[in-house]
């Protein structure tokens, strides 16, 4: 495939007279060709208009047919064969058979489980109170309840998922298969692999027969085209992976509009991982493996990279930390995701190796600026040192961590009670362990949307179960998720049909129901026929 470098904008690639940029090999430093065009205000006018065009006849697409759309987007990216694999390569330095194949697998998986979810079509939260015109003293109206599409919506690519989040990752597929429009702003970090996906959905698009103006993609790399697209006023809702401050100046924008906006913004999290005294008499050397793999897994550009461990400190603990150590030291430099990553994460590590009361391990390997390396590094540190410095509670993306040694239960108790918010929180333990500590699983419960036990955050599963998200500054919307089925209640609102007469009320909200959906008639759960 000729690559054009343009923006798609309702299906059509179109030329730009703004600046360029390039894609880049961060193993190389190689520029890439070729060169990427910025969007204009007006094109990302036309791409927001369009989106807005397409809204009613998309969303009254049956489900079938949406459906359809979503698994013919996956099928065209796996036809896509080997150009887009090598190009994500070239763009991100991610392997390709260890990573990208998987990924891509991820990605079609996701579309299709968005398919099957729309076909199965209970997601609409059908509610049915029947009318009781006889009760006194006032009668009851016949009320029936279900989610609506929000209309269009912005997705902002992440750096890290070249494929998984990005173009046809997990938010644009769960806005398209909520029935929203998707205008999807391309990371520039990865604008050819974009622009492949981009063009793989366009075609599902047209073959389907869906309106043009449902998906679009603008490249920039100033902040001027996000917060353009963020501040249009026929966006509806905005879903996002990327640092905390790009997500809070979304959600800020969002917020400051005339029509405030929700934004489902995915930002840091250290991911804390509790080692309880049972599990590190009974493994301390199993552990400081698992922790040095889950943290150097994909060069630690993973928001659910393990950031902080945390133990009682006893021998157990201390054979733990300096495994850990060694195994740091060991662990080889690799390449990170695009040069301003590899600086801000260099950054943090010197910001931490800084401080007083903090022992810093780095890996013996040297890191090639050329090669946009990183080295895996370890500090370790006490209590004390911890609660006095906030930085060591700051996510450091890539592969890095903090070890703090306790002197007692309380102390890791007052740790886990100031921590922020978390995607996920760890403990290892034995079943004796749980037991004890029953009141820190209770407080890991307040700042994590997901628990884990004797596992690793990193590695997370796309399911219908799967909670992705987390208080406040792990996302801006704490109840929601950005993996798994649930993820699509983030574009779809709540409406409610008020004395209705049956023609005029969704197939899912009549008396027959049709398409045999669960719902919640009169407070039970049925799949049958309801009324008369
Ligand atoms: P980012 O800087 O937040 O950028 C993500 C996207 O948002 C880019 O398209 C960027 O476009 C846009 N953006 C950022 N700030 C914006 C603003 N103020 N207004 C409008 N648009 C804005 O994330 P990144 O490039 O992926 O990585 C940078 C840092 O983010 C990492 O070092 C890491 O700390 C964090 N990160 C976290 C996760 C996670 O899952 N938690 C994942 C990836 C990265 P422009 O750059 O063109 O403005």
């Amino acid at each position: 495939m000729q690559l054009h470098g343009q923006n798609i904008i309702a299906g059509q690639s179109q030329a730009g007279a703004g600046s360029t940029f390039n894609g880049l090999n961060p193993a190389t430093s190689a520029v890439l060709e070729p060169a990427y065009q910025e969007a204009s205000t007006e094109q990302i006018n036309a791409a927001v208009e369009a989106a807005a065009a397409a809204f009613d006849a998309y969303r009254h697409k049956s489900a079938d047919e949406r459906a359809a759309f979503l698994e013919r987007i996956a099928d065209e990216i796996l036809a896509l064969g080997d150009e887009l694999l090598q190009r994500a390569h070239a763009e991100t330095a991610l392997p390709l058979e260890a990573r990208l194949m998987g990924e891509r697998g991820r990605t079609m998986g996701q579309l299709k489980q968005f398919a099957a979810l729309v076909r199965e079509g209970s997601w609409v939260e059908a509610r049915i109170d029947l009318a009781q015109p006889e009760r006194a003293p006032l009668p009851k109206p016949d009320i029936r309840r279900m989610l609506i599409p929000m209309g269009p919506v912005a997705v902002f690519a992440a750096s890290n998922f070249p494929l998984a989040f990005s173009v046809a990752g997990g938010d644009a597929a769960s806005a398209l298969a909520a029935g929203c429009p998707v205008v999807l702003k391309a990371h520039p970090a990865h604008p050819g692999t974009s622009e492949i996906v981009a063009r793989a959905i366009a075609t599902a698009a047209e073959a389907t027969g869906m309106p043009a103006g449902v998906f679009s993609l603008v490249h920039g790399t100033s902040h001027e085209v996000g917060s353009t697209l963020v501040k249009h006023p026929l966006i509806k809702a905005v879903g996002f992976t990327g640092s905390l401050r790009g997500g809070r100046a979304l959600f800020d924008a969002a917020a400051a509009r005339p029509e405030p906006i929700p934004v489902y913004a995915e930002m840091g999290s250290i991911n804390p991982v509790f080692i309880l005294p049972g599990a590190l008499r009974e493994r301390s050397a199993a552990l400081a493996e698992g922790m040095k793999n889950s943290v150097t897994q994909g060069v630690g550009q993973f928001c659910t990279c393990p950031g902080l461990a945390v133990g009682l400190s006893d021998e157990s603990f201390t054979n733990f930390s300096d495994k850990l150590n060694e195994l740091m030291a060991d662990a080889p430099t690799a390449t990170m995701l695009y040069p301003a990553i590899a600086k801000s994460f260099s950054d943090g590590v010197r910001k931490l190796a800084h401080l007083e009361g903090v022992k810093t391990t780095q890996a013996k390997q040297t890191a090639e600026f050329g090669k946009t390396h990183a080295s895996p590094t370890v500090f370790t540190t006490d209590a004390a040192t911890f609660n006095a410095h906030h930085e060591l509670s700051e996510e450091v993306f890539g592969p890095a961590t903090v070890v703090v040694a306790c002197d007692d239960r309380a102390q890791l108790e007052s740790i886990a009670r100031n921590l922020e918010g978390h995607l996920t929180a760890t403990i290892h333990g034995t079943p004796e362990d749980l037991k004890e500590y029953v009141t820190l699983v209770e407080i890991l419960a307040t700042k994590a949307g997901r628990l884990i036990f004797n596992g690793y955050p990193t590695g997370v599963e796309v399911c219908p179960s799967m909670q992705h998200g987390g208080p406040y500054p792990a996302t801006t919307d704490v109840r929601t998720t950005s993996v798994g089925t649930a993820a699509i209640a983030r574009f779809a609102r709540p409406v409610a049909y008020q004395g209705f007469p049956q023609a005029a009320l969704p197939v899912e909200l009549r008396n027959e129901n049709a398409r045999g959906v669960w719902r919640l008639v009169d407070g039970a759960m049925s799949q049958a026929n309801c009324g008369e």
